[in-house]
This record gives structure tokens, C-alpha cells and sequence, in this order.
């Protein structure tokens, strides 16, 4: 498994373990608003509308509700349903202690109280739910008062019949109340997923942002500010584990001459031969980046002097002897290389100027060669006169 694809699993695993519990804080929710809707079946029963067993009903049907979406959730079943959320059948369920409230209802009338409870649950769903789901649910709603009335009908005709035609408009009513809910749901549940989705494109545009801002326009490879923050990782990196860092200032030898002789277009041409050359002769844990016009810089962790060294004679050779015939039959070009060595306590300035100093030294004493900071500090220790010779 690459480190990617590791690291997609686990974000994963954790979105999942987030949304459940969101889940059942939702779930948790919406037993409290039930507690609500309890008191006002208590005052019915207070009022004397409805059998004091019904009250206890009432409880427990909404606690067998609750209980049974918590265990799918608990259980992680609900994981295997389309909609994990089970938006729709919590809102079609959530209707059914307030219909079996409604069924004992000594007066006919009292049902509206219930019928704008019922609504409540709807307004869950404005969030998540798409206009045609939405209308599901609400015609689900329909149905069940449907029944409602008809089982009312059926064993207490006289409750209906009454006042037949104020239960047509109370069920037309519903009706309306529902589709509009729907049609204005469903609305702001797109506009909802449209900022949804503008947020996931306005993510990806910064991670591009944030990628170009740290690679260089010609060559494609890190630029300074990332080379500077990938030394400055390094270093904390080396401070911590005590193993050594060291890094090599490349500086190509005359490369005036190349855009002077030839053209720009042929120096950029260079640039980007030599760019993709040092890139695929490096290893996966050293960074290399353009540090400046035609200077590049390879940072090398867990090197010493010594290693660093070897490695830049290696691109020493490798770029003297590397073809650019494709960009110009018989150019040849040469390197001039400053090594140093990161020095606990000091900052990575530090570091860079004695590279730096090397590089110069290289530059001084010949070109197309390696010089590491021990060279500059021998030479400095050497007396005036034999230095200038
Ligand atoms: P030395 O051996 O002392 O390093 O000589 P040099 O000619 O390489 O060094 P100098 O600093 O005199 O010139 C560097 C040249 O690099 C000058 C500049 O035009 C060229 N250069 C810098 N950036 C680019 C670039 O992006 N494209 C091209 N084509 N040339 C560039
Ligand atoms: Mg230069
Ligand atoms: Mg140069």
C-alpha cells in the first residue's frame, strides 16, 4: 500500500467514525424533541381527550423507534444502505407515535394539534433530502393519515363522519403544507450541495495554488521558497534524530556565454535538460530545486561531508559529460559545486553562506569542480602570498 492510498484509508476510516457519531447525536436529538410532543400528549390526556394508557404508548413507541435506528447505526448496518443516514425512513417512522396519539382522540377536532406536530420532523430533512425524495416522504405523510382516518372510520364512524367535510379540507390542507415543504426543501437542500460543491473546487484551487507557488515556472522542479522550507524541515528533522544534513550549491559555469552564443530559448532549454538530469539521478528523500537563475541546490538528508561530496562529483561528471545535442549539436556544459555541512545551533543561512563560499572558491580556482567548506577553511589557513599563487 503506498503512503497515499494509506492515508486516504485512514481519512476515511475517521470521516466514518465522525458521521456516526453525528448520527446518533442527531438521533439523540430528535428523542428530546419527542419529550416536547410528550407534553403535549399529557396535557391532551389532562384535558381529557385521551386514555391515560395511550400517554405510556406514546413513550414507548417513540423509545422502540429511537432504540431500533440506534442499534443499525451502533452496529454500523446502516453502512450498507444507500442513504447511511436514513433520512427518509426516520422521517416516515417519526410520524407513527404521533398517529397512534391521533387514533385515541376523544375529539376530532384535536388531531390538527397533531397534524402540526407532524410537520416537525419534516423540517429534518430540508437539509438532505432532494425535491423528489422529499415528495416521497410526504406522500408516505399522506398515506398514513390516509389510514389514520380510515381506521377511525372503521371502528368510530360517528368521529369522522361528523364533520366530513372539515376532515376533506384538514387532509387537503396536510396536503399542501407537505408539497410546499417539499418543493422549498428540496430547494434549499441544491443550494445547499451547489455551496458544497463550490467549496470542493475552491479546495482543490488553493492546493494548485499552494503547489505553483512552490514550483518553478521553466523547470517544473521545488523553487527557493520550497527549498527553503523543506531545509528549514531538515534541519529540525537532523536536530531531533542528531543525524547529519548536508547540502550542495550548484552553479552552471559560464552559462552567459550559452545564452550569449546560442540564445535565451536555448539557456532555458539547458536549464530544464539540466533539471531533469540531477531529478532522476537524486533519491526519493533528498530534496533539489532551481535556487536562483542558473544556480540549483540539492539538500541531502542524512548525509555527512564526505557523502555529500561523492554525491556532487557524481553530478559534477554526470553534467560535464551530459549530452545536449538535441538543443544544440556540440553544446557542452560544466558545474561548479559548493558543499557544506549543517552545524547544530547554527540557522540555515548560516549553512548556505559557507556553500556559498565554497561554490566561489570553485569558481576561483577553475571551474567544472567540486569544493567542500573543509577546502575553504584549509585555504584560509594557508599564508597570503601562497593563497595568491
Ligand atoms: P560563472 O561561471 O561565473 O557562473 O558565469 P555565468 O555566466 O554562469 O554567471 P553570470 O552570473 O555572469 O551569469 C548568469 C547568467 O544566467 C546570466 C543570466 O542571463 C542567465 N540566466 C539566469 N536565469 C536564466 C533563465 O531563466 N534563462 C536563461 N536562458 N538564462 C538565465
Ligand atoms: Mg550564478
Ligand atoms: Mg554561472
Amino acid at each position: 500500500m503506498t503512503v497515499e492510498s494509506h492515508t486516504a484509508t485512514v481519512s476515511t476510516e475517521q470521516k466514518q467514525i465522525r458521521d456516526q457519531r453525528l448520527r446518533k447525536r442527531r438521533l439523540g436529538m430528535s428523542f428530546v424533541s419527542y419529550q416536547g410532543t410528550l407534553v403535549i400528549v399529557v396535557l391532551c390526556w389532562l384535558a381529557g381527550l385521551l386514555p391515560g394508557k395511550v400517554v405510556v404508548e406514546f413513550f414507548i413507541l417513540a423509545a422502540l423507534i429511537n432504540g431500533a435506528f440506534f442499534l443499525l447505526i451502533r452496529h454500523d448496518i446502516n453502512l450498507r444502505f444507500r442513504d447511511p443516514s436514513m433520512t427518509c425512513p426516520q422521517m416516515v417512522a417519526s410520524l407513527l407515535p404521533p398517529i397512534w396519539v391521533m387514533y385515541f382522540l376523544e375529539v376530532a377536532q384535536a388531531r390538527t394539534i397533531f397534524l402540526l406536530i407532524a410537520i416537525v420532523p419534516a423540517l429534518y430533512g430540508i437539509l438532505a433530502l432532494r425535491t423528489r425524495q422529499f415528495l416521497c416522504v410526504a406522500a408516505a405523510y399522506l398515506v398514513l393519515y390516509g389510514g389514520l382516518v380510515a381506521a377511525i372510520w372503521l371502528t368510530r364512524p360517528t368521529l369522522i363522519m361528523q364533520k366530513l367535510s372539515v376532515e376533506l379540507i384538514q387532509v387537503l390542507a396536510f396536503a399542501l403544507v407537505m408539497g410546499q415543504i417539499a418543493i422549498i426543501g428540496g430547494y434549499i437542500s441544491g443550494l445547499r450541495n451547489k455551496v458544497r460543491k463550490r467549496n470542493q473546487e475552491l479546495q482543490s484551487a488553493m492546493q494548485q495554488i499552494r503547489e505553483l507557488a512552490n514550483i518553478d515556472e521553466l523547470t517544473g522542479i521545488a523553487n527557493r521558497r520550497r527549498l527553503t522550507d523543506a531545509f528549514s524541515d531538515e534541519i529540525s528533522r537532523s536536530r531531533r534524530s542528531g543525524s547529519p544534513l548536508s547540502i550542495a550549491l550548484l552553479d552552471i559555469d559560464h552559462f552567459k556565454r550559452i545564452n550569449d552564443q546560442f540564445g535565451h530559448p536555448t539557456g532555458d532549454a539547458v536549464l530544464k535538460h539540466i533539471a531533469r538530469t540531477i531529478r532522476e539521478s537524486l533519491r526519493e528523500t533528498d530534496c533539489f530545486g532551481r535556487y536562483g537563475g542558473e544556480e540549483f541546490l540539492m539538500i541531502l538528508p542524512q548525509t555527512d561531508l564526505n557523502g555529500a561530496r561523492v554525491k556532487a562529483e557524481r553530478t559534477c561528471r554526470l553534467l560535464r559529460e551530459l549530452g545536449c545535442d538535441r538543443i544544440h549539436p556540440g553544446l557542452r556544459i560544466s558545474t561548479s559545486i559548493g558543499v557544506a555541512q549543517f552545524r547544530n545551533g547554527e540557522s540555515s543561512h548560516e549553512t548556505v553562506q559557507r556553500a556559498d563560499k565554497a561554490l566561489y572558491m570553485a569558481k576561483t580556482t577553475g571551474r567544472d569542480k567540486v569544493v567542500d567548506e573543509l577546502d575553504t577553511a584549509a585555504s584560509m589557513d594557508q599564508p597570503a602570498e601562497s593563497r595568491h599563487s
